[in-house]
């Protein structure tokens, strides 16, 4: 069995007087994990975010963090804060001073930490989120997007052990969506547990090691991302639809009158499934000009932020500037050699991908680390 990092046991929560926001919710949270929530508008999945550190106070039932139960004096919430740091949907609710490192200081300052540690959390925040160059930028003068990046930075600056984020992909472009996923990505690899909600099936199908499925403030599933969506009725129960990859795989499978399983979660696993040719090499650099030793031919990708602006300005030719990993796979998959240009911290989530392909598919492939 798992080892959890929260749970919750028959929660139960009405706003005022109103109706159950949430009855008898009883899950938990594997630590180190990539969870997402799903569920219609109104299901609960905000409602039970602000539970996990404590905002709200359950009705009936508890919340456990590290296997005890929420205390809800000051000093607990405190320290529960730091650990369980949590992304609102709508940056506007979370964002209040008037500068950008003004935010991001916000949480940091309030625990008394010396002005150098506040510092340094800062800049570490804020180069995660991309916004390093924006930082004495009045948040009023800010794009919906780099918004929800400061927000995001104010929770990174508090070094979490578990991070919230409700729907934090809502409202943006492809590209920040990439980079917002990337980042979960390297926080990952570092050891967080991260927990989002969402209503992109696609996404949530890929991303995630685990879905809890909310309906009318229910738990109505818990378990694999394929254990949900290998049952149709429970998908459109909750309004929601199948993820594009798991109906292409279906009826391509059907055409060809051969087994859905195993489930490909994407393009480069539903080639891994089908493609007859041997794979080709997925060269790997952590370094941004390309190095010996890569043949000319090899199609590359980025993976993180690091070098992605090498590749804007030309001086890395790529062709994957943006989801390169699922790229470089893809090709690799086609028979063709690719190179994959990473940031140190996603060697974790390259290395998780290839295990799947591996174990799931029977494809091994050959990795050089040049
Ligand atoms: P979701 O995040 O899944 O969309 P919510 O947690 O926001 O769901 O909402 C769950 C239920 O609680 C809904 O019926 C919603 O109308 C109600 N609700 C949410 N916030 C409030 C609030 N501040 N006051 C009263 N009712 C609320």
């Amino acid at each position: 069995m798992e080892d959890s990092i929260l749970s919750t046991t028959g929660l139960c929560y009405s706003y005022q007087s109103g109706p159950f926001a949430l009855r008898d919710v009883t899950l938990e949270i594997s630590r180190g994990r990539k969870i997402a929530f799903l569920g219609p508008n109104g299901a609960g999945k905000s409602t039970l975010f602000l539970h996990f550190n404590g905002i709200l106070r359950p009705k009936a039932g508890e919340v456990r963090y590290d296997g005890a139960p929420l205390k809800y004096d000051q000093g607990s919430l405190a320290a529960l804060r730091q650990d369980v740091a949590i992304v609102l949907q709508n940056p506007d609710d979370q964002i209040f001073s008037s500068t950008v490192e003004e935010d991001v200081a916000f949480g940091p300052m309030n625990l008394d930490l010396p002005r150098e540690e506040v510092e340094e959390r800062v800049a570490e925040a804020l180069a995660l989120t991309g916004m390093s160059e924006l930082r004495e930028r009045p948040t009023q003068q800010l794009s919906f997007g780099q918004r929800k990046r400061v927000a995001i930075a104010g929770a990174l600056a508090m070094r979490p052990k578990v991070l919230v984020m409700d729907e934090p992909t809502a409202g943006l472009d492809g590209h920040m969506v990439g980079e917002i996923m990337e980042l979960t990505d390297k926080l990952n690899g570092q050891g967080m547990t991260i927990v989002i909600s969402t209503h992109d099936v696609d996404m949530a199908y890929s991303w995630a090691d685990s879905v809890h499925v909310l309906n009318r403030g229910r738990l109505v599933f818990s378990g694999t991302p394929e254990g949900f969506f290998n049952c149709p009725r429970e998908v459109n129960a909750v309004k929601l639809v199948q993820p594009t990859m798991y109906e292409v795989n279906r009826l391509v499978m059907a055409s060809l009158n051969l087994p859905e399983h195993p489930h490909p979660k994407t393009s480069s696993e539903l080639l891994a499934k089908m493609s007859r040719c041997s794979p080709g090499r997925l060269f790997v650099q952590q370094n941004g000009s390309r190095s010996e030793g890569v043949p000319k031919h090899a199609t590359a990708g980025i993976y993180g932020p690091m070098h992605r602006a090498a590749a804007a300005t030309g001086e890395l030719n790529v062709e994957y500037s943006y989801n390169g990993l699922e790229g470089c796979l893809g090709e690799v998959m086609l028979g063709r050699d690719a190179l994959l240009v990473l940031d140190p911290g996603l060697k974790g989530q390259v290395m998780k991908r290839l295990d799947r392909l591996a174990k799931v598919f029977g494809r091994q492939i050959e990795v050089l680390w040049v």
